[in-house]
Protein backbone atom coordinates (compact mmCIF):
# COMPACT_ATOMS: atom_id res chain seq x y z
CA UNK A 1 0.00 0.00 0.00
CA UNK A 2 1.39 3.24 -1.38
CA UNK A 3 0.56 6.64 0.47
CA UNK A 4 -0.05 10.03 -1.16
CA UNK A 5 0.05 13.42 1.01
CA UNK A 6 -2.82 14.65 0.19
CA UNK A 7 -2.89 18.20 1.35
CA UNK A 8 -2.69 20.03 -1.40
CA UNK A 9 -1.77 19.87 -4.65
CA UNK A 10 -2.25 17.50 -7.44
CA UNK A 11 -2.30 13.71 -5.77
CA UNK A 12 -4.88 12.54 -7.71
CA UNK A 13 -3.06 11.54 -10.85
CA UNK A 14 -0.55 10.09 -8.73
CA UNK A 15 -3.12 7.37 -7.48
CA UNK A 16 -3.80 6.44 -11.42
CA UNK A 17 -0.59 6.16 -11.72
CA UNK A 18 -0.25 3.84 -8.88
CA UNK A 19 -3.66 1.95 -9.73
CA UNK A 20 -2.12 1.24 -12.94
CA UNK A 21 0.92 -0.36 -11.67
CA UNK A 22 -1.61 -3.14 -9.27
CA UNK A 23 -0.67 -0.91 -6.00
CA UNK A 24 -3.13 -0.06 -3.59
CA UNK A 25 -3.31 3.67 -2.58
CA UNK A 26 -4.28 5.55 0.57
CA UNK A 27 -4.59 9.26 0.98
CA UNK A 28 -2.22 10.65 4.01
CA UNK A 29 -3.41 13.49 5.64
CA UNK A 30 -1.57 13.17 9.16
CA UNK A 31 0.92 11.40 10.89
CA UNK A 32 -1.40 8.68 12.13
CA UNK A 33 -2.11 7.85 7.94
CA UNK A 34 1.54 6.91 7.25
CA UNK A 35 0.74 3.41 9.46
CA UNK A 36 0.19 0.40 7.20
CA UNK A 37 1.59 1.91 4.05
CA UNK A 38 5.07 1.11 2.72
CA UNK A 39 5.75 3.23 0.79
CA UNK A 40 5.04 7.70 0.03
CA UNK A 41 4.28 9.98 -2.89
CA UNK A 42 4.90 13.81 -2.54
CA UNK A 43 2.73 15.21 -4.63
CA UNK A 44 3.17 18.62 -7.10
CA UNK A 45 1.53 21.58 -5.98
CA UNK A 46 2.80 24.73 -3.46
CA UNK A 47 5.56 23.87 -1.35
CA UNK A 48 4.83 26.90 0.49
CA UNK A 49 1.12 25.63 1.12
CA UNK A 50 1.97 22.01 1.91
CA UNK A 51 4.49 23.68 4.54
CA UNK A 52 1.60 25.35 6.48
CA UNK A 53 -0.25 22.69 6.13
CA UNK A 54 2.33 19.87 7.77
CA UNK A 55 2.98 22.80 10.05
CA UNK A 56 -0.40 22.28 11.50
CA UNK A 57 0.66 18.84 13.35
CA UNK A 58 3.45 19.43 15.17
CA UNK A 59 5.27 15.84 14.57
CA UNK A 60 3.99 15.01 11.00
CA UNK A 61 6.91 16.68 9.54
CA UNK A 62 9.24 14.49 12.22
CA UNK A 63 7.38 11.24 11.29
CA UNK A 64 7.61 11.49 7.27
CA UNK A 65 11.65 11.74 8.36
CA UNK A 66 11.02 8.52 10.25
CA UNK A 67 8.94 7.03 7.67
CA UNK A 68 11.65 7.57 5.32
CA UNK A 69 14.57 5.93 7.28
CA UNK A 70 12.21 2.53 6.23
CA UNK A 71 10.51 2.91 3.21
CA UNK A 72 11.17 4.37 -0.38
CA UNK A 73 9.36 8.07 -1.05
CA UNK A 74 9.05 9.71 -4.44
CA UNK A 75 8.37 13.70 -4.51
CA UNK A 76 7.59 15.45 -7.50
CA UNK A 77 7.91 19.27 -8.46
CA UNK A 78 7.02 20.73 -5.20
CA UNK A 79 7.71 17.43 -3.42
CA UNK A 80 11.28 17.18 -4.89
CA UNK A 81 11.92 21.19 -2.96
CA UNK A 82 10.01 19.42 0.25
CA UNK A 83 12.37 16.57 0.01
CA UNK A 84 15.62 18.64 -0.75
CA UNK A 85 18.26 19.43 1.81
CA UNK A 86 17.83 23.20 1.53
CA UNK A 87 15.49 25.97 -1.13
CA UNK A 88 16.89 28.88 0.41
CA UNK A 89 12.91 29.85 1.12
CA UNK A 90 11.87 30.68 4.74
CA UNK A 91 8.68 29.64 3.86
CA UNK A 92 9.40 26.51 2.70
CA UNK A 93 10.38 23.73 5.32
CA UNK A 94 12.66 21.19 3.69
CA UNK A 95 13.36 17.47 4.91
CA UNK A 96 16.63 16.51 4.31
CA UNK A 97 15.63 13.61 2.75
CA UNK A 98 17.80 13.81 -0.38
CA UNK A 99 21.19 15.54 -0.54
CA UNK A 100 19.92 18.28 -3.21
CA UNK A 101 19.42 22.04 -3.04
CA UNK A 102 16.77 23.29 -5.42
CA UNK A 103 15.37 26.48 -6.32
CA UNK A 104 12.08 26.97 -6.46
CA UNK A 105 10.24 28.40 -9.85
CA UNK A 106 13.45 28.46 -11.27
CA UNK A 107 12.37 28.34 -15.01
CA UNK A 108 10.15 31.43 -14.57
CA UNK A 109 6.24 32.17 -14.60
CA UNK A 110 3.51 29.66 -15.36
CA UNK A 111 4.12 30.73 -19.02
CA UNK A 112 7.30 29.02 -19.12
CA UNK A 113 5.85 25.69 -18.42
CA UNK A 114 6.50 23.62 -20.50
CA UNK A 115 5.79 19.20 -21.61
CA UNK A 116 9.34 17.80 -23.10
CA UNK A 117 11.03 14.23 -24.19
CA UNK A 118 13.15 12.94 -21.83
CA UNK A 119 15.88 10.60 -21.57
CA UNK A 120 16.27 8.37 -18.59
CA UNK A 121 18.90 6.36 -17.66
CA UNK A 122 18.90 4.00 -15.18
CA UNK A 123 20.20 0.72 -14.38
CA UNK A 124 21.92 0.80 -18.08
CA UNK A 125 18.48 1.04 -19.34
CA UNK A 126 17.60 4.09 -21.63
CA UNK A 127 14.46 5.08 -21.57
CA UNK A 128 12.38 8.09 -23.08
CA UNK A 129 9.17 9.73 -22.49
CA UNK A 130 7.16 12.92 -21.72
CA UNK A 131 7.39 15.00 -18.55
CA UNK A 132 5.61 18.35 -17.66
CA UNK A 133 7.51 21.32 -16.03
CA UNK A 134 5.37 23.21 -14.81
CA UNK A 135 6.71 26.09 -12.42
CA UNK A 136 9.38 23.77 -12.02
CA UNK A 137 11.90 24.33 -9.43
CA UNK A 138 15.87 23.47 -10.44
CA UNK A 139 17.93 21.57 -8.56
CA UNK A 140 21.22 23.69 -7.85
CA UNK A 141 23.41 21.38 -6.04
CA UNK A 142 23.95 17.52 -5.95
CA UNK A 143 25.35 16.18 -2.91
CA UNK A 144 27.12 12.99 -1.93
CA UNK A 145 25.09 9.58 -2.33
CA UNK A 146 22.57 11.06 -4.93
CA UNK A 147 22.42 9.52 -8.63
CA UNK A 148 21.19 11.96 -11.22
CA UNK A 149 19.21 9.73 -13.52
CA UNK A 150 17.88 12.41 -15.57
CA UNK A 151 19.39 15.45 -17.59
CA UNK A 152 17.62 18.13 -18.99
CA UNK A 153 19.45 20.81 -20.90
CA UNK A 154 22.83 19.87 -19.04
CA UNK A 155 20.58 20.18 -16.06
CA UNK A 156 19.75 17.23 -12.81
CA UNK A 157 15.77 17.09 -13.22
CA UNK A 158 15.15 13.26 -11.77
CA UNK A 159 17.57 12.24 -9.17
CA UNK A 160 17.46 9.14 -6.45
CA UNK A 161 19.22 8.75 -3.11
CA UNK A 162 19.28 5.44 -1.59
CA UNK A 163 15.67 4.37 -2.14
CA UNK A 164 14.15 7.66 -2.72
CA UNK A 165 13.44 9.38 -6.10
CA UNK A 166 12.61 12.85 -6.45
CA UNK A 167 11.99 14.87 -10.60
CA UNK A 168 11.42 18.37 -11.22
CA UNK A 169 8.85 17.82 -13.46
CA UNK A 170 5.47 15.68 -13.19
CA UNK A 171 5.57 12.49 -14.55
CA UNK A 172 2.07 11.50 -13.47
CA UNK A 173 0.34 14.38 -15.69
CA UNK A 174 1.33 12.47 -18.95
CA UNK A 175 0.49 9.05 -17.89
CA UNK A 176 3.83 8.01 -17.08
CA UNK A 177 4.68 4.97 -14.81
CA UNK A 178 8.06 4.75 -15.07
CA UNK A 179 9.53 6.65 -12.26
CA UNK A 180 6.85 5.62 -10.02
CA UNK A 181 8.16 2.12 -11.34
CA UNK A 182 11.57 2.34 -10.32
CA UNK A 183 10.44 3.78 -6.69
CA UNK A 184 7.89 1.54 -5.61
CA UNK A 185 7.84 -1.68 -8.30
CA UNK A 186 4.73 -3.29 -9.50
CA UNK A 187 2.26 -3.96 -6.93
N1 LIG B 1 6.30 26.36 -7.91
C1 LIG B 1 5.86 25.39 -6.95
C2 LIG B 1 6.59 25.58 -5.62
O1 LIG B 1 7.42 26.39 -5.51
C3 LIG B 1 6.06 23.98 -7.47
C4 LIG B 1 5.19 23.75 -8.68
C5 LIG B 1 4.71 22.36 -8.86
O2 LIG B 1 4.74 21.53 -7.94
N2 LIG B 1 4.20 22.09 -10.03
O3 LIG B 1 6.33 24.90 -4.72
Amino acid sequence: MIGVLALQGNFSSHIQILNKLGHDSKLVKCSKDLEGINGLIIPGGESTTITKLIKREDKFIKSIQLFSKKYPILGTCAGLILMSKNSFDDKVLNFGIINIESKRNAYGRQVYSFDTDLNLNYNSKNTSFIASFIRAPKISKVGRNVQVICNHDGIPVAVKQGMHFATTFHPELQNETLIHQLCFGDG
